[in-house]
């Protein structure tokens, strides 16, 4: 069947709750970019991104990448090489390719990955999704290697305090992008609750999520996931000794992949992992804070 452009009458009314959960001051560009990515079938148009360390200096409560659940852990530029080789032949032309965790400043040799990154994508945007903490700490090779390898710091945005002032002098002196998303305010966070059992329907689950849209299609490990919960359920499933089990169908493997039809095909239907997640019950507005590491925060 022709697949249709489509702006749905879910899709309408989360609007204003994604407004204000993630979306920057360039509002018209974010809804623009959401309504592109969520027809992703016609237009080819998605982002992708990657874990490069799965552990956070902030580590929010119920953070949806469960980065404060995770060991100090860093991504190997060998394995993120050979990621990057084979997405690249699927399709080297991405709406944006992300860099991010867990913290990606933490890394010892972001460096290293950025011009892996560039080196794959060369006409792709590509950017570091940062919560900024880290930037006015780095040395001045961080920043010449962003600006010869055009990376644009991102930093998504939270109740902390940053010198926003600081952060922009070393962004023009160095010739690097800056742009914030998400919001200041306390209850900005969002809450999708699991479901232990696995009972949910995964038609309808898909059907109500917000991150079935595409936004966070995640590379992970030569595997493409449809959203960051099933490609980083492993660190929920180790913190808490649980088995949120996947399947190979919860994913594409890039060595199996025609090609980019194939995977967008791919990216739009429901997964099994689908059945662990309460959509209908997503929480916008939640408040910020520092994880207790409960269970009850993802449940
Ligand atoms: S800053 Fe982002 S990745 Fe880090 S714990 Fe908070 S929500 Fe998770
Ligand atoms: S597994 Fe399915 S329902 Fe759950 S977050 Fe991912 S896309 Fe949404």
């Amino acid at each position: 069947m022709k697949p249709k452009f489509v702006i749905t009458r879910r899709l309408l009314k989360k609007i204003p709750y994604l407004i204000k959960t993630y979306v920057s001051p360039h509002i018209l560009q974010d809804t623009a970019e959401l309504l592109l990515v969520s027809n992703k079938k016609i237009t080819g148009i998605f982002p992708v991104e990657i874990h490069v360390t799965e552990h956070c200096n902030l580590n929010c409560r119920a953070c949806s990448h469960f980065s404060c659940l995770a060991d100090e852990e860093y991504l190997d530029p060998a394995a993120f090489e050979s990621d990057c080789q084979k997405l690249s032949r699927i399709t080297n032309k991405l709406y944006a390719f992300k860099l991010l965790g867990g913290e990606p400043l933490l890394h010892p040799k972001i460096t290293e990955l950025n011009a892996i990154a560039r080196k794959y994508f060369p006409t792709t945007p590509i950017q570091i999704t940062t919560n900024g903490v880290l930037l006015t700490t780095l040395p001045e090779e961080f920043w010449i290697n962003c600006r010869d390898n055009h990376i644009k710091i991102v930093i998504s945005q939270y109740p902390i305090k940053l010198d926003k002032k600081k952060i922009k002098e070393l962004g023009k002196k160095y010739q690097v992008q800056i742009q914030y998303v998400g919001s200041t305010n306390p209850d900005r966070m969002l809450k999708m609750p699991l479901d232990l059992s696995g009972g949910q329907n995964t038609a309808l689950s898909f059907k109500n999520c917000v991150m079935s849209w595409g936004m966070c299609i995640t590379l992970r490990e030569g595997k493409i996931f449809t959203c960051a919960v099933a490609a980083h359920i492993k660190l929920f499933n180790k913190y808490f000794n649980q088995n949120l089990a996947l399947t190979d169908a919860d994913f594409a493997s890039l060595d199996k992949i025609k090609d980019k039809k194939e995977l967008l095909e791919y990216l739009s239907r429901p997964i099994p992992f689908c059945r662990y997640c309460r959509t209908r019950e997503t929480k916008f507005g939640e408040l910020w804070g520092v994880s207790k590491k409960e269970i009850t925060e993802w449940v």
